[in-house]
């Protein structure tokens, strides 16, 4: 008998593209919460080293690269083969999300994915503007789609740790605040009540501040990127231009920043790679830290949902972007990496969970500029606890594949719901799912600014009457 509580069951065909890194920790949440005929799964990969894992579940396997080309006819047959409505698990690198999603509107499937990914050229295309490269245009064409298609099955973008569960994290940080701060608030139901709580709270921007303590077994050898996820969607996003929603409270535009010319405006990029900016930022164990301006969805989202309107003029918007310091060996990767001018090493290993000593991932969102000062608030998760909470994952997949888990369920009872962001989703439920396997989800106030330190050897350009401008956030 499953000893796992079941959250959900779906009777239809499961298709999962991509067997990775969170591909593979996914699976056995999947089959452990969700009630579902094994038989009516699929995985669909290039590379099948993993198969054995699929065999000895009994687990179809179609090795088999997915394109622009073969999409709809390798997935039609499987999509359409019944009983009911399938369910798409997009988890791979270089497959469309753009596409997938209206294909499965019009096979009537539900979808999730992790990341808002384009097909392969997209990323090192130079001929394009970088403008065009960021993931500000690519959610623009997202929510070009979703007028579109204004209602159907539902398909949720970007649900992993981040983009992801952060946005379900913010809320109930948000709330924690006004219970900490005194404030009597009825929880809001609607964007715009979300957002007007967040002006109420005074907050000025969000960092989604990660540390990644662990540490593998063997030190990283030269010519090697090494990282505790997927390495080729690092390097894609790190390349791409940095990017974050611009808050009202910012008094100047970076040099290097640059607004964009159509879509929501809520957010800027800047003129050079994600993972060679360097910000300052704050976790519980750490403390004060360098985290990486590495270009992510929820950047965009997160500003995007929490600004305030009156009529047409933006009136309150939050600040938000990823400062995340990855694993050692990440670091040391991406240093050699930028030291050959961005070329990529030749050979590339994400740490399995049996690799790695010690350490874990504390990820969450860190809420700054208010009345108390700043709110970290996430998921403290070692890689000892991951090992012990489910086979074939770090600690840092562990906060991703929950998330996902997390996701289906939410999309299982709503599958009406169209194309969905997570600030759009009930987070509570999705926090129910998700909370047992996120370690320990720790709440920390602290008194650390960016300007703690600043300016006692080097004369620096401060602001300091606002700690928290951008200015004063980024190393230079
Ligand atoms: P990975 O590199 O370990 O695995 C990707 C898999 O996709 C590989 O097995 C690869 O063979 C397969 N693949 C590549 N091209 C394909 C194609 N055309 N058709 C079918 N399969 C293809 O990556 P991962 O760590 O498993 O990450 C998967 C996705 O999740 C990536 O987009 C990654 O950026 C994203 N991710 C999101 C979060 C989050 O918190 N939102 C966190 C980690 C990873």
């Amino acid at each position: 008998m499953n000893k796992w509580p079941v959250h959900a069951s779906w009777n239809g065909p499961i298709v999962m593209i991509g067997f990775g890194s969170i591909g593979r920790g996914t699976l056995p949440l999947i089959l452990r919460h969700i009630e579902c005929d094994k038989s009516k799964i699929t995985v669909i990969d290039p590379s099948a080293i993993w198969r054995h894992l699929l065999e000895k579940q009994g687990i179809k396997f179609i090795q088999q690269e997915i394109s622009k080309r073969n999409y709809k006819t390798v997935l039609k047959p499987l999509l359409t083969e019944g009983p009911g409505q399938a369910l798409i698990v997009n988890l791979t690198v270089d497959v469309c999300s753009i596409d997938i999603i209206r294909f499965a509107h019009e096979t009537n499937s539900l979808y999730l994915d992790t990341v808002n990914e384009p097909w392969p050229g997209f990323y090192y295309n130079t001929k394009l503007d970088n403008a065009d490269r960021t993931n500000y245009a690519v959610r623009e064409q997202l929510r070009t789609l979703r007028k579109q298609l204004v209602t159907g099955p539902t398909a949720v973008s970007c649900c992993g740790a981040n983009p992801g569960m952060v946005s379900w994290l913010v809320k109930q940080a948000m709330l924690d605040m006004a219970r900490d701060m005194k404030i009597a608030v009825k929880e809001p139901a609607t964007r715009e009540g979300w957002a007007r709580l967040m002006k109420r709270l005074g907050i000025k921007g969000i960092h989604i501040a990660e540390r990644d303590t662990q540490r593998a077994k063997n030190p990283k050898p030269l010519d090697v990127f090494i990282n505790t996820w997927s390495v080729d969607g690092f390097i894609s996003e790190g390349l791409q231009p940095a990017e974050l929603g611009w808050g009202t409270h910012e008094k100047k535009l970076p040099f290097d920043g640059r607004r964009h010319k159509t879509g929501c405006g809520a957010a800027i990029y800047l003129n050079r790679a994600g993972a060679d900016t360097r910000v300052r930022t704050w976790v519980p164990t750490a403390g004060a830290q360098f985290g990486l301006l590495v270009t992510h969805n929820e950047a965009i989202s997160i500003s995007d949902y929490f600004t305030v309107r009156k009529g047409n003029s933006v009136i309150y918007r939050p600040t938000c972007h990823y400062a995340y310091h990855p694993s050692n060996d990440a670091v040391l990767s991406v240093l050699e990496m930028f030291g050959k001018g961005g070329k990529r090493q030749t050979t590339s290993h994400i740490l399995e969970e049996h690799e790695i000593v010690d350490g874990g991932d504390e990820l969450g969102v860190f809420l700054y500029g208010h009345r108390n000062n700043a709110y970290w608030y996430g998921s403290q998760l070692s890689i000892d606890e991951a090992r012990k909470l489910a086979p074939y994952q770090n600690a840092t997949g562990m906060q991703v594949t929950s998330a996902v888990l997390a996701g289906l369920v939410w999309a299982i009872e709503n599958p009406r719901a169209g194309i969905v962001e997570t600030e759009e989703m009930d987070f509570h439920r999705c926090l129910e799912v998700q909370t047992p396997y996120l370690g320990i989800l720790n709440g920390v106030y602290t008194d650390w600014t960016p300007l703690q330190g600043r300016g006692k050897f080097f004369e620096e350009k401060l602001d300091r009457k606002d700690p928290w401008q951008f200015s004063n956030i980024i190393v230079r």
